[in-house]
């Protein structure tokens, strides 16, 4: 029995796919290639490049493959581009949900991980955050990945199909080699922007305000390793293999590193100083979102192993060294 992977050749999805594989997995992607990169599939994955909105190429890979269980990362995640164009959100997150759905449930498939977000909380009441807290997002992205939650509980009810939703903070780093890695176009995430101006690509990182309510005035996040999170999906899905009930957890390191302490943090990972600029606040953002794992460390049995934040950030180092402009170089 194999595991289908949408959104294999995406961020997180090769880096789960890495680990399904060194756990000896069977694993099928399929991935339109949007945002994903052919470099980043695994030579040892079956890959279908299509869309999970065409129920023909879902339907194909159903009949071609005994596929035990789904891990869903096939979306699109920009937060602030979600706010300019929410319909291609609404299309390709929550309709690319349905059609996935529909199919499972017409190919008897009863297991999902989801790659959700802690955008669904919106801005937080308390910190650390826990799962039953509200749900408010204030962006589409969040909106849309709310939704997909909502319709596999519906769905969950009605057709037996189980799910278990991750909710994770700010994903972090690439394998440790660094032969896959983060490479998004436009670039928009903290980490690979300040790693731009060692690597010569930009002159300066601008912080987004420093007028938070916050130690040193600038946001905190929980930057959480790649590769932990990968584990977290197997976890997962070992969970939902072993005949449990569908559930939703956060995923984070539990503590908050300032933008600030990143900035230096990557200097120290480096060894190169970067220049800084101090720039308005960036719509949208709150001032600190702090994630408490404690469920899936109880429930899961997960653990995150990198919780250095420069040993993170060196990671992430290794792989834009390598890949200097991305993989399309
Ligand atoms: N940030 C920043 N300058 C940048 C990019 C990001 O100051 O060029 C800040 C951003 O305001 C946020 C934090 O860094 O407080 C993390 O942003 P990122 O986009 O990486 O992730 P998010 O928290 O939005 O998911």
């Amino acid at each position: 029995m194999a595991i289908l992977v949408c959104g294999g050749a995406g961020y997180v999805g090769s880096h789960a796919v890495h680990e399904l594989i060194q756990q000896n997995e069977d694993v099928v992607i399929v991935d339109n290639l949007q945002t994903g990169h052919k470099q980043a599939i695994h030579p040892q994955a079956k890959f279908y490049q299509g869309d999970i909105r065409d129920a023909v190429i879902l339907d194909k890979i159903f009949m071609e493959n005994k596929i035990d269980a789904i891990i869903h990362f096939a979306a699109n995640s920009l937060v602030g581009e979600s706010m300019v164009e929410p319909l291609k959100y609404f299309n390709n997150n929550v309709y690319g949900m349905q059609v996935l759905l529909e199919s499972m449930v017409k190919h008897k498939i009863d297991k999902i991980v989801f790659s959700s977000t802690a955008a669904v909380y919106g801005e937080p009441k308390r910190v650390p955050i826990m799962e039953d807290d509200e749900t408010k997002p204030t962006n589409p992205y969040g909106e849309t990945k709310l939704t997909m939650e909502k319709m596999m509980k519906w769905v969950n009810k009605a057709n037996g199909i189980n799910y278990v939703s991750l909710r994770y903070f700010n994903v972090a780093g690439a394998l440790d080699d660094g032969s896959i890695g983060e490479d998004h176009a436009p670039e928009t995430h903290l980490i690979p922007l300040i790693l731009q101006v060692p690597l010569k690509k930009r002159e300066h990182i601008t912080i987004f305000g420093e007028d938070y309510p916050t130690e040193d005035g600038t946001c905190l996040r929980d930057y959480i390793h790649v590769i932990d999170l990968a584990d977290a999906h197997i976890r997962a899905m070992n969970y939902l293999r072993s005949g449990k009930e569908s559930n939703i957890f956060n995923l984070g390191n539990g503590k908050g590193f300032s933008v600030k302490e990143m900035i230096a943090a990557a200097e120290k990972a480096t060894g190169e100083s970067i220049k800084v600029e101090v720039g308005a606040r960036r719509a949208g953002d709150p001032a600190q979102l702090i994630a408490s794992s404690e469920k899936a460390q109880t429930i899961l049995g997960w653990k995150p192993c990198y919780t250095n934040i420069e040993q993170i950030i060196k990671t992430a180092w290794t792989f834009h060294k390598k890949h200097p402009n991305g993989y399309d170089e």
